[in-house]
């Protein structure tokens, strides 16, 4: 790979990430949350339901970065404070996108983790600006890049002299239009051999379909990732964002009960 210095692996290196009692890179972190943050209700609703099926981080958007100018765009600081409150109610650590450079610093006073989106992975300015602060960032693959140019990226964080960078596979464009993007599962072991930075699976942006999420979430743990992030949304039928691909809290409850035994049992093997 070309150009990377602190993004390279060596040995045995591996990073583990701790934001609170979660330490991601050791044993499996599940996020789970709603696409955005639309309401009170609907906020602290879908934080009590993830919570209680055994989720370990909460996820929801303030600033959407979405297709359509006049979609919904998200509650910006309101969505923050609603999403901080539900993350202290349920003692959940929070992650959340940002999307401009400017916001960058009063984002990090409300998140955990700070989301960069695959739209914006290349954003130099906006890599740059999360480098600066000590906050873990959440980079997800662009879709249209290779490993080389994902790991270029996380390099511009790192070399800011922020070194908490967590990868998100969330699948990328091929000619398939039956899902929403296509999950390569097999960056996570080439990304385990080239760098020592932790890697998570969003089965939810790269399958756009609720009933692949499930299986793609264990093969995520049968793959060897360090994680999952997927959306959940109290009511997905009222979701703003993300409707058709929002898990209900029975879904995720089920989804949840499979993965920690296979966890459990990928633990077991021998390495
Ligand atoms: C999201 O996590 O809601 C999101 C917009 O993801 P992505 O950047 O992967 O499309
Ligand atoms: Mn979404």
């Amino acid at each position: 790979m070309k150009n990377l210095k602190l993004a390279t692996r060596e040995l045995d290196q591996r990073t583990i990430i701790k934001i609170s009692n979660v330490e991601i890179g050791r044993g499996f972190t599940v996020i789970a949350g709603p696409c955005s943050v639309e309401s009170e209700e609907q906020m602290f609703e879908s934080a009590r339901a993830v919570k209680a099926a055994g989720a370990d981080m909460l996820r929801g958007g303030a600033f959407k970065p979405r297709t359509s100018p006049y979609a919904f765009q998200g509650l910006g600081l309101r969505g923050l404070k609603l999403l901080s409150q539900a993350g202290k109610e349920t003692g959940l650590p929070i992650v959340t996108e940002v999307i401009d450079p400017r916001d960058v610093s009063w984002v990090a006073e409300f998140a955990d983790v700070l989301q960069i989106g695959t739209r914006n992975m290349q954003n130099y300015s906006l890599l740059k600006e999360v480098g600066q602060t000590g906050r873990p960032v959440l980079l997800k693959r662009g879709m249209y890049s290779t490993l080389e140019e994902w790991l270029n990226c996380a390099e511009y964080i790192l070399s800011e002299g922020n070194p908490n960078v967590i990868l998100c596979e969330r699948g990328i464009r091929t000619f398939e239009t039956y899902t929403r993007n296509t999950l390569d599962l097999s960056a996570v072991p080439a990304i385990k051999e080239l760098t020592h930075l932790p890697i998570i699976i969003d089965p939810t942006h790269s399958t756009g379909r609720v009933n692949l999420i499930g299986p793609m979430s264990l093969a995520a743990v049968a793959a060897g990732a360090d994680g999952i992030i997927v959306e959940v949304h109290y009511d997905p039928a009222k979701a703003l964002c993300d409707a058709d691909q929002a898990l209900t809290p029975t879904i995720f409850k089920d989804i949840m009960q499979r993965l920690r035994p296979l966890q459990s049992f990928m633990d077991d093997l021998p390495s």
